[in-house]
């Protein structure tokens, strides 16, 4: 199948390799002029699989007011509040039972250990070179009901394969003799020690470079993605190759001055025009 991917990003480029594994024929748009323009070009660079804690948590509905009224700079609501918004918000704030909280802390955890594995096994198929290193991660506790909840969650993800760990501060010094220096009124700490860092820009421009010249992905930048239509088509056994009772669900993209093509099946030269998802 042809699939097209929206985005040069990390995760648009990390989704071309796995597509090109499984022997699809691969497009890449993005409207910038570079890979990782976006987040992807200016994030921490941690690889945090340990760190799968669900925002969505009975503790921040009491924080929800302060958080709305702009109490962190990292969470902001801009009005006008849109229907899409409204129904997100919705489905956040049903999530964020203490059920829910747990459930999709594991949920994570499995995705993110499985990432973990496939970092490892990606890096023995391209070499890549992007300051990747497994460096662990520490995150200071305050107070007595942080460490409470920190051992809590802990014990929970080490028996679905974490590392994690609640650590004294003496311990976490020993770990990072840095924070001899550090005034500080913690008393402990959250230890991953298989948690790394890397530099996702580098990662995600050599990697598609490497699709570009390895696998003939073509990647098409400067390409701007103004309109998608979500439809369901019935699938047409002659100009595809999927099983005949099989329906696609095409998104239909268009840069400016394409024409509307009268078959999902074409693409036109200068423009991204279909992006299916079997
Ligand atoms: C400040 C900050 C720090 C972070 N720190 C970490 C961290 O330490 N660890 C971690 O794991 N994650 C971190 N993240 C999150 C992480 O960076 C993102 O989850 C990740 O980069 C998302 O990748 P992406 O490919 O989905 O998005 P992006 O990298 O944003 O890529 C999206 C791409 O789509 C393109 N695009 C968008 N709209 C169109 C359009 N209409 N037409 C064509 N192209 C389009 C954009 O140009 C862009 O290149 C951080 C994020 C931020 C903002």
């Amino acid at each position: 199948m042809h699939v097209v991917v929206l985005g040069a990003g990390v995760v648009g480029i990390t989704t071309a390799y796995y597509l090109t594994e499984h022997g699809h024929t691969v497009t890449v748009v993005d409207r910038a002029d570079d890979f990782a323009s976006g987040a992807s070009g200016g994030n921490g660079g941690q690889l945090s699989y340990s760190f799968t804690d669900a925002v969505a948590s009975p503790a921040l509905l009491s924080k929800l007011p302060w958080l709305v009224g702009g109490g962190d700079s990292a969470f902001r609501v801009r009005p006008p509040i849109s229907d899409l918004p409204v129904c997100w918000g919705w489905a956040f704030l049903q999530q964020c039972t203490a059920q829910h909280s747990s459930e999709n802390t594991l949920a994570v955890l499995e995705m993110a250990l499985r990432s973990s594995a496939l970092m490892t096994e990606l890096q023995t198929k391209v070499a890549l070179k992007f300051s990747f290193r497994q460096a662990g991660k520490l995150v200071l506790l305050n107070s007595y009901a942080e460490i409470q909840a920190a051992k809590k969650s802990c014990a929970v993800k080490r028996q679905h394969g974490s590392d994690v760990r609640v650590v004294t501060l003496e311990q976490a010094i020993d770990i990072e003799p840095v924070l001899t220096y550090i005034q500080t009124s913690a008393a402990a700490a959250i230890y991953s020690k298989s948690d790394s860092v890397g530099d996702a820009n580098s990662f995600t421009s050599q990697l598609g470079k490497w699709l570009a010249a390895q696998h003939a992905v073509d990647i098409r930048l400067n390409t701007a993605v103004h309109r998608i239509i979500l439809a369901t088509v019935n699938f047409i056994p002659s100009k595809l190759t999927m099983e005949p009772s099989a329906q696609m669900q095409w998104l239909y993209a268009w840069a400016p001055g394409a024409k509307k093509s009268s078959s999902p099946c074409v693409s036109r030269q200068t423009s991204i025009r279909y992006v299916a998802i079997a």
